[in-house]
């Protein structure tokens, strides 16, 4: 006889499977997420519609039942969004695949014993990994940044820090001086959201929207580090006709509280500090004796393999694929998720491993939270209200679609034909 017994890990729940004789005894093949990543979500969303192989268990350990889209955080902190619009219903998606989901934060993953160590769950066994946690920024990196900036990850530390921020702006009259460190897509799309916000807020108290100064550090010479000429000009003019500083070869060397100190040239005087440098990937991937790059992040091979391991795959920000440079950008993680899929569960399907190829071009929106956004693609630049429509659209879409209830219309894992059209990134 085989019965369920039910685990708590910090709120959720873990099925393990007991013997009529007290024996617990593992499903045979156990299928486990790290992170409620791009590509994992897309992986259980492939999952809710798969029939997956006899005795395959899949569990989820992520750190929330709930995650923000980041594609929509921007619209959430220019006011457009709610919070609801942006929120992806992990814990939800999780029980229509029917994966026993642990909110808890991995901590590390013992190899020889194929095991993930999790904070505050036993150790969580697997036969297949999938580690997906995405990046940070490298605010540790930078003495002061942790204590006195603003942190646009993790994603669920923004809101409430931003409505903070909002709150002693206000009490200042709209009075102050913010700075966001980090000129790359996400550093701009939300400090035009910021702006926007808060000067809005300003005409509505009353008080002068231009006793508010914007100041954006870009670390090396221009915005938007390897994006198209056409892009970047068309995005300095927004932000000029925004009123928005830019200055470039700008590094962040250290934050006291009242200023940011760079690496070169006189410090910038900062009431408030917005942090949104490139990524840097978690620290505990040091200690997994996982091979990583120069940086830290996860090898891959090209079928998501991690570099000299059988059974653990990663995907999205948290990983550098060998075969080429992928940019850290949500996009590549959507795409990765039907080989993920297909490539997790190919020795039990009898498929061979699939390789992920990546699309050199991919289409970026960035929202300039006045109703427009300006777009890319293929060397091509174009901005306007129906370009910010076509962002909103992708990105309303693409959460819906993790939110829906199945409606019978997905497709096995590997074979999703409209793979590419989601998120604001597509190619
Ligand atoms: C404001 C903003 C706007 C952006 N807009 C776009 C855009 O329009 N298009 C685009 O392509 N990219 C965009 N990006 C970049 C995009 O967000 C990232 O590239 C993308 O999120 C990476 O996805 P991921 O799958 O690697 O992980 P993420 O989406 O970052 O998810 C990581 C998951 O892992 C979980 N996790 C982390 N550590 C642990 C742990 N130790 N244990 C358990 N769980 C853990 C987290 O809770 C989270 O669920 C934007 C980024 C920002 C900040």
């Amino acid at each position: 006889m085989t019965q369920t017994r039910t685990l708590e890990s910090n709120g959720a729940s873990r099925a393990e499977h007991l013997h009529g004789d007290g024996s617990c005894q593992r499903p045979r093949r156990e299928v486990v997420l790290i992170g409620a990543g791009h590509a994992n979500v897309e992986v259980l969303r492939r999952f809710c519609a798969a029939q997956l192989p006899r005795g395959v268990a899949v569990t989820l350990i992520t750190r929330s039942g709930s995650e923000l889209y980041s594609g929509m955080l921007p619209g959430v902190a220019s006011g457009r969004y709610d919070l609801d619009d942006a929120r992806i219903n992990v814990g939800a998606l999780a029980g229509r695949a029917g994966a026993q989901l642990i909110i808890d934060d991995a901590i590390g993953i013992d190899l020889p014993r194929k095991a993930v160590l999790c904070r505050l769950a036993p150790p969580v066994p697997f036969d297949r990994l999938s580690l997906d946690i995405g990046s940070g920024p490298t605010a540790g990196r930078v003495a002061g940044a942790e204590m006195h900036a603003l942190r646009v990850k993790p994603i669920e530390g923004f809101v409430p820090g931003f409505d903070s921020m909002r709150h002693r702006l206000r009490e200042r009259g709209y009075r102050g001086r913010l700075v966001m460190v980090g000129a790359g897509a996400a550093g701009i799309e939300l400090l035009l959201a910021v702006e926007h916000r808060l000067r809005s807020e300003a005409r509505r108290a009353a008080a002068d929207p231009d006793g508010l100064t914007f100041t954006l550090l870009a670390g090396s010479g221009d915005i938007l580090p390897g994006f198209p000429a056409r892009f970047r000009r068309t995005v300095r003019r927004v932000l000029e006709d925004r009123r928005i500083a830019v200055r470039t070869n700008a590094r962040a060397r250290m934050l006291d509280g009242h200023q940011v100190h760079l690496a070169t040239g006189s410090p910038i005087d900062a009431d408030e500090v917005l942090w949104a440098t490139e990524a840097a990937p978690a620290n505990w991937l040091a200690e997994t004796g996982l091979a990583l790059d120069r940086e830290g992040f996860v090898r891959v091979d090209e079928a998501l393999r991690c570099v000299g391991q059988e059974d653990v795959f990663a995907a999205g920000d948290t990983v550098s694929f060998d075969p080429c440079h992928l940019p850290k950008s949500g996009v590549y993680a959507v795409r990765s998720a039907p080989v993920l899929a297909q490539n997790l569960l190919a020795s039990w399907t009898g498929q061979a491993l699939r390789p992920f190829r990546p699309r050199s071009s991919v289409l970026y929106l960035l929202s300039t939270a006045d109703g427009r956004a300006v777009g890319t693609r293929n060397g091509f630049t174009f901005s306007g209200r129906w370009v910010f429509w076509l962002k909103d659209r992708i990105d309303r879409r693409f959460v819906a679609r993790l939110n829906a209830s199945h409606d019978g219309s997905d497709r096995s894992p590997g074979h999703d034909r409209r793979a590419g059209k989601h998120g604001s990134v597509h190619g």
